[in-house]
């Protein structure tokens, strides 16, 4: 049975990290929605290449020659995991902010962008050169769609426009609609990027079939922490775009002119918005953790890990004084993300408790999704630091939340002891 095959392996399952209450436990990693811990097998794969490491698109010496044909090769891996469609360019960031933040920086001239208000601030803020409409919080993935269908109607059909929607969100799990999204943003003459932080570790993803013109994710999330994130989609507005970083490695050819000043020839390849030495050990651990996904079976792992969030969503409705968040009700799938308040507890304290007392790290705050959270809480938080944890005394009303988040490395121990420990 699927649902009951072991978790895969990864790098920390035997930490033990000391308890208030005296003696030590093995730590249970329940924040992977911030950032999964690295699969074993990337690890393994990241150590093996690392005494080749060497230069990409740099050297004559054959440790830069494979390293470039390394780098080149999880470009093609990755386009693969994401099913992309020929012609389709996949650009290697640092992140999803910073991919977003490159999209954002390519938009056309004029661009009108929409974006619902439940994004996470990686895709709801870095939209600053653009017109921006912000759409209110849907109850249910089709009021989003005739939300956007709507706001789309109104807008100027000439222009070029995009929307931005997350996949799976960062605070409620909750999947989107993302193929209904894309086809209405379509039928309205407008492109679609996919915020898939959190889809693309828990589910398969093809963007052929959603029919979304860009997605972007982070190595970090999907159990390859080496630092690089990736852009992937439609080439023309990125190459019709300045590019992101100016610098070697981007430029085809720079010459001085006759007058003084310099003649620049940019790439038309990803190349055009990589300036500048790649990180080759990040991208290649994503490309790793691409292959491994996919290996164990995608089907295996959304079925585990459905399991693990009826058992956590089951624990959490047996304690009256647990209320778990939710834009689109109980019954809306979802990946292994649930935030929480707890009557009568300050969630940070109740975070810092699960952690000092039973060693379970979680993460409290309002998630860098403002206001989404402040809509779920139906109040308005006191004022945090960015992404951080308000204060307040202990006993107050909750101010922020607490989110569990789990995935293919979790134990069934690490959820059968948050539940006991919120009990
Ligand atoms: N989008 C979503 C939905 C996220 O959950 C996150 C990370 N919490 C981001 C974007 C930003 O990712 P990163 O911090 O890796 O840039």
């Amino acid at each position: 049975d699927p649902a009951c095959a072991e978790p895969l392996p990864v790098l920390g399952r035997d930490v033990t990290v000391p308890l208030v209450t005296g003696g030590e436990v093995t730590y249970a990693a329940l924040d992977y929605a911030a950032s999964a811990p690295a699969l074993q097998r990337v690890w393994d794969d990241v150590a093996a290449y690392a005494p080749y490491y060497g230069s990409v698109h740099r050297g004559a010496g054959y440790l830069s020659q494979l390293s470039t044909d390394l780098f080149e090769q999880s470009r093609a891996t990755v386009a693969e995991f994401l099913d992309c469609r020929p012609g389709d360019q996949v650009v290697f960031t640092r992140s999803t902010t910073d991919s977003l933040n490159l999209l954002a920086a390519a938009l056309p001239a004029g661009c009108q962008v929409f974006v619902f208000e439940t994004e996470h601030h990686a895709s709801l803020l870095p939209w600053t050169n653009a017109q921006v409409t912000y759409l209110n919080a849907p109850r249910t993935p089709a009021q989003a769609v005739a939300t956007l269908e709507r706001a789309l109607a109104d807008r100027d059909p000439y222009g070029p426009a995009l929307v931005c929607v997350t996949g799976a969100s960062n605070v409620t799990g909750e999947l989107w609609p993302v193929k209904e999204l894309a086809a209405a943003a379509h039928a309205h003459g407008a492109r679609i990027v996919l915020d898939a932080a959190q889809l693309a570790p828990h589910h398969p993803l093809s963007v052929r079939d959603l029919g979304v013109d860009w997605v972007a994710f982070s190595g970090h999330k999907l159990y390859a922490p080496f630092g690089s994130g990736v852009l992937a989609g439609r080439a023309d507005w990125l190459q019709e775009a300045e590019p992101y970083l100016a610098g070697g490695g981007a430029s085809r050819k720079v010459a001085r002119r006759e007058d003084g000043g310099v003649d620049i020839e940019w790439h038309t390849t990803a190349a055009r918005h990589e300036a500048g030495s790649p990180n080759v050990i990040g991208v290649y651990s994503i490309a790793s953790a691409c292959r491994a996904l996919k290996e164990a079976g995608f089907e295996n792992l959304v079925a585990r890990e459905n399991r693990l969030i009826a058992r956590v969503r089951e624990g959490l409705a047996d304690v009256p004084a647990v209320r778990v968040l939710s834009l689109f009700g109980d019954d809306a799938p979802r990946v292994g993300v649930i935030s929480f308040v707890v009557d009568g507890w300050n969630s940070s304290h109740f975070a810092a408790a699960l952690s000092a007392e039973y060693g379970i790290g979680v993460r409290d705050g309002l998630f860098c999704a403002h206001p989404l959270v402040r809509t779920l809480l139906g109040s308005e938080p006191q004022e945090p630091g960015e992404c951080g944890a308000p204060e307040a005394a202990p006993g107050e009303r909750s101010l922020n939340a607490i989110r569990v988040s789990f995935g293919a490395g979790t134990p069934d121990e690490h959820v059968e002891r948050f539940l006991r420990a919120v009990k």
